[in-house]
């Protein structure tokens, strides 16, 4: 056969297996010995990039060995250097010094699994998986039979690493760090940037430290950021730019604590100029805010925004929790009795509260509680992983100052004591921009506050999710239909918005129209249209529905189903041919269609629009450091019977003996035994027979049958198959049985 029509035919191959998979780690398996045989090869790997930690890890690779290989992303290994430069290489003999030396000085091939195997590394081919400009991985093949790697293969390897960037990006993580551009001009080192960045604040006080201390140009940091962002970048040039004005709603102090500033070029359009423009809730803010609807968006260093805003200085790093909390104690006995609440510039109170933000962005708690005692210091909890812990205490007399900080950063009336007041601050910390939700309670020990810490960054991919194979696979099959309606049901604080953007994440392609409404935007997505909507001043969800409508969608998120307006404008559209995807505050899948019905809606409608409902909670998962594995007692697997359902038992596929695992504590997870959380599901598919019942308004109860006929498990049942995958104990699930 032809050359190249053998190309052609194993591509081809490829494309379609692709095509049947959604994640490269069920797809691996299957394109491997294809593009071995393409390349005439004997192993390969796919590394994929972790943002977090400037390595690489190869999460997908020839051979049954279980041993993650992890390589930096740094001349030490190939897979490394060619991460490091983005650009592939053809290795004829990895072990010939001067070969190596003619790529680059100092890299060099990491002989470790060679010298551990029997296996011998001939020649290799190491290309980038780049998708958008953003490295996400790097694809190594190793030992072509039939001599070198050469220039078609090297062509082949990159038209096969566009495709695979292209299909998984979100898989692989598809963003890179704000300063890479940085790190690939070799104008700092990975490790120094690494420390400047894990020392800092926030994004101000790296650009500050990238400037004084590693003398690295505005312009040089203000094009890393130019890259990283993908919007131009527009520097302090007064000559050219000015502030645009208009009648603006928003204050001096807003734009300065989110460092944005609205400019204007000399033909006065207006450009929204922002040291971190990936944050969309922010745009949305200002668009409203603003009343503009055409602009661009740019970004500009911290400092340059200040000056555009007139302000040159402000803000500032806090120290350490105990360091301030030793000051105040160091000059509790000359302060008066209780500090000036008004004077907002005291500056001990000032880094104290923003050292309770941090540490709790820090520790990745949901919640933070400034409890006030009768008589006694104030006591700092936070919650984390759904468990309140304390954190510190704050001497009494510092109570009001603290309290009057807070309300200041998220506008509220200080004055104002006895009604309970709601309000929004945000900070930054590691150059991301970290929203809160304030709460104050007024209590008879004096004010409260409750802030929650709203979830940023990306979303969630859908294999991530833990989600049962058998839900996982009705889930896919849901939300592949072009239209129709899918609701995420359960209680606040169950992970439901997590869960939506896993599957809008999944379904985010450049040919399907995006929109989504949301209160508030907590994770934003590059390519969804994102909205808040904010019903105090009639911007509900029932409106941005009907707006999005106009707006030629393919799908639709709507926040919540709060009332019948709502939740029948979300049946009209998916029955008028769009795929939309909404939650409610029910317990069960089964309960929430007798409460939609309950609220008046037309079951034949309801029926024929709904494709599917999951309702979900979040457990505690075991400390994968300290669990303890044993033998599960008389009174365990009795337990796992009754809850399971002796019906259903035999699909658990039980071991005899039983091993199950409990929570222990160590030092990882702080002695508590558990470390993160995972999600337990309930998903009920919309069947013609449970259709049929619908139709009748039948009782929960039997729709509850019939849908576990047709593959539904219960929330404690999926509970319990995550307790004998060993994810967590049976306790968690007492917790979840408990609830229903
Ligand atoms: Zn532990």
């Amino acid at each position: 056969m032809h050359e190249n029509s053998r190309y052609q035919l194993a591509f081809d191959n490829i494309s379609t297996l692709l095509e049947k998979h959604t994640s490269l780690l069920d797809a691996f398996s299957d394109i491997e010995p294809v593009i071995l045989e393409l390349f005439d090869a004997q192993r390969m790997s796919i590394f994929q990039r972790r943002r977090q930690h400037q390595d690489l890890v190869a999460r997908f690779k020839t051979g049954k060995a279980t041993q993650e290989i992890k390589v930096p992303i740094s001349p030490l290994s190939i897979a490394g250097y060619v991460a490091l430069a983005q650009r592939p290489v053809l290795i004829a003999n990895p072990y010939d010094k001067e070969e190596l030396a003619s790529i680059h000085p100092r890299v060099r091939f990491a002989d470790k699994f060679d010298k551990s195997s029997n296996f011998k590394t001939n020649n290799i081919l190491c290309v980038p998986v780049m998708n958008a400009g953003v490295l996400l991985g790097v694809m190594q093949v190793i030992n072509k039979q039939t001599g070198p790697f050469n220039d078609k293969d090297l062509e082949l390897a990159e038209q096969l690493t566009e495709l695979l960037g292209n299909k998984f990006r979100y898989e692989l993580g598809g963003t890179n760090n704000p300063f890479d551009l940085l790190l690939h001009k070799n104008q700092i080192s990975p490790t120094v940037l690494n420390d400047i960045v894990e020392g800092s604040a926030d994004q101000r006080t790296i650009i500050q430290r990238l400037m004084s201390e590693h003398r690295i140009r505005e312009g040089d940091i203000g094009n890393t950021l130019s890259v990283h962002y993908q919007v131009p970048y527009i520097g302090f040039v007064p000559e050219k730019y000015h502030l645009f004005q208009n009648e603006s709603r928003l204050n001096q102090s807003y734009l300065k604590r989110n460092l944005v500033a609205v400019i204007a070029d000399a033909h006065d359009r207006p450009i929204v100029l922002m040291a971190e423009p990936n944050n969309a809730a922010l745009i949305m803010e200002i668009e409203s805010a603003m009343g503009i609807d055409s602009y661009e968006i740019a970004v500009g260093l911290p400092n340059q925004i200040l000056q555009y805003l007139g302000d040159g200085s402000a803000g500032g790093s806090p120290g350490d929790m105990s360091e301030i909390l030793d000051e105040i104690s160091a000059g509790d006995d000359e302060k008066d009795e209780h500090v000036d609440e008004m004077s907002d510039d005291a500056p001990v109170v000032v880094r104290l509260v923003s050292r309770v933000l941090h540490d709790a962005k820090r520790l990745d708690a949901s919640d933070i509680h400034i409890d006030p005692e009768k008589n006694g210091p104030t006591r700092v909890r936070m919650r984390i992983d759904g468990v309140c812990r304390d954190m510190s205490q704050i001497p009494q007399s510092y109570h009001n100052a603290v309290i009057a900080r807070i309300k200041i950063l998220s506008n509220l009336n200080i004055a104002e004591k006895r009604v309970p007041q709601d309000g929004k601050l945000a900070f930054r910390t590691n150059g991301q921009l970290v929203e809160v939700r304030v709460a104050t309670i007024p209590t008879v020990a004096g004010e409260g506050v409750v802030m929650r810490i709203l979830a940023s960054g990306g979303a969630m991919p859908i294999e991530k999710m833990n989600l049962a194979p058998s839900n996982m696979h009705r889930l896919e099959s849901m939300i592949k239909k072009p239209h129709g309606i899918l609701l995420v049901v359960g209680p606040t604080g169950s992970g439901k918005t997590t869960t939506l953007h896993a599957v809008l994440g999944y379904l985010n392609t450049p040919e399907k129209k995006i929109w989504t409404a949301e209160d508030p935007v907590e994770i934003t997505q590059a390519g969804l249209q994102q909205v808040q909507v904010s019903p105090k001043i009639g911007f509900t969800f029932a409106n941005a529905l009907r707006a999005f409508l106009r707006a030629d969608p393919d799908i639709i998120l709507i926040g919540e189903m709060r009332d019948k307006e709502t939740a029948h404008a979300g049946i009209e559209a998916s029955l008028t041919g769009h795929l939309v995807l909404s939650t409610l505050h029910t317990n069960s899948a089964p309960e929430t269609i007798t409460r939609l019905l309950d609220l008046g809606l037309d079951p034949v409608n309801f029926s024929d629009a709904c494709v599917g409902i999951l309702a979900q909670r979040l457990i505690r998962t075991l400390c994968k450091n300290c669990k303890e594995e044993y033998d599960a007692t008389e009174d365990d697997i009795a337990f796992i019977k009754r809850q399971y359902g002796e019906a259903y038992l035999d699909e658990l596929n039980l071991p005899n003996p039983i091993r199950l695992h409990r929570a222990k504590g160590c030092e990882a997870c702080g002695d508590t035994g558990y470390k993160g959380r995972t999600g337990v599901h309930e998903l009920l598919s919309m069947t013609p027979e449970l259709r049929g019942l619908v139709y009748k308004e039948g009782s929960v109860a039997d729709m509850k049958k019939q849908a576990m006929k047709d593959g539904m498990r219960t929330l404690v049942q999926d509970a319990i198959y995550k307790v004998i995958k060993g994810d967590t104990d049976l306790t968690q699930v007492q917790i979840v049985s408990g609830a229903e």
